[in-house]
């Protein structure tokens, strides 16, 4: 028993967050992880290698192709995408079907191609599951928030902006928006879909 069974009630619920690139998902999943311990935050399997910070089974497994492939070919995948034309991204499935009936609220964080595999594997497994859009304030500051990022060179930053203005246009498909015009909000919003509490506060 610990101070998770308290705040987790009836079954866990998914809910994957999507939306267009330099949107701030990853800043948002990092406040999610920071303040609502108690959602278990789905972490990805990439073939992409690993940015200065980043932790190896925190972030990301980072694996070679060979065992990504491995992956897919023993259908350990959830969904997994090629995301800006170059590196691999996958869910692993065990450890979501294990929160989740563990009654953890449960969290993907991935792009929009992996979002409608998801929409069509939780419909063939008859799970529970909401889709939810973080949206930019405006495609102007989107554009800003693409460039002031800096970790990539200048083709790789006209691949992301093309993707996005793509990934904008599929809000309609989502159950629910939330605008990232402040990184705290948007999260309290999203945990608050999650059904979870901050650390800390009152029951
Ligand atoms: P980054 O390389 O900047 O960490 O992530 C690039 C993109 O990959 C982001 O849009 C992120 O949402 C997406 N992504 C991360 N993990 C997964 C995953 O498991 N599946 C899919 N389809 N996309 C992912």
């Amino acid at each position: 028993h610990d101070a998770q069974d308290d705040v987790v009630r009836g079954p866990a619920r998914l809910t994957v967050l999507a939306g267009p690139t330099a949107v701030g998902k990853g800043t948002v999943s990092a406040d999610i992880r920071a303040r609502y311990p108690q959602v278990w935050l789905s972490v990805s399997a990439t073939t992409r290698p690993p940015r200065p910070g980043e932790v190896h089974g925190v972030h990301y497994l980072f694996v070679s192709p060979q065992e990504f492939d491995r992956m897919v070919s023993d259908g350990e995948m959830l969904e997994w995408a090629v995301v800006h034309g170059r590196h691999r991204y996958g869910t692993p499935r065990g450890p979501v079907v294990e929160h989740l009936s563990g009654g953890r609220p449960t969290l993907l964080e991935i792009d929009l191609q992996g979002a409608r595999q998801v929409r069509d594997a939780v419909r063939s497994a008859g799970l529970d599951a909401q889709f939810v859009f973080l949206a930019p304030p405006s495609r102007e500051e989107l554009v800003r928030r693409l460039v002031g990022r800096g970790t990539e060179d200048a083709a790789e930053r006209e691949r992301r902006l093309a993707t996005a203005e793509v990934e904008m246009a599929a809000e309609p498909e989502f159950d629910v928006t939330i605008v990232n015009d402040d990184v705290t909000r948007a999260t309290d919003e999203l945990a608050h879909l999650l059904g979870a509490r901050a650390e800390g506060a009152a029951p």
